[in-house]
């Protein structure tokens, strides 16, 4: 009789997963480097005309008035943005998570405002 040694089935599933979870591990480490890396300022625009373009390292509070006169307050703290106040009827740009990485955005669409991380 020849004694099993060595994986079982549910070892090898084991290993895998595991496997599985340090490739995403790394492959998030390095995606948030280079994004962090990358994004440098946020630049807001109305209509799609940039309006403004606000250095992250620096905490700010910008005022800006889209269409029809709406008005959007665009937060920046310790290089993350967020629209801290807002007049639009559906408020999602005040209820959009904060941003930090490259690429991200938020969108006013009734004011017509997007600010992205460039
Ligand atoms: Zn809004």
């Amino acid at each position: 009789m020849l004694k099993r040694i060595g994986f079982t089935r549910n070892d090898l599933l084991l290993i895998a997963v595991l496997l599985l979870f340090a490739a995403v591990g790394v492959w998030r480490s390095i995606t948030d480097a280079v994004n962090s890396v990358n994004a440098v300022s946020a630049v807001i625009r109305v209509n799609g005309e940039v309006q403004e373009v606000l250095p992250l390292d620096k905490d700010s509070e910008t005022t800006v008035t889209g269409y029809n006169g709406g008005v959007n307050i665009i937060v920046i703290r310790s290089r993350i943005i967020y629209v801290g106040e807002a007049d639009c009827p559906d408020l999602l740009c005040v209820k959009h998570k904060p941003i930090s990485d490259s690429g991200e955005l938020i969108v006013c669409l009734p004011h017509r405002v997007s600010v992205t991380l460039e």
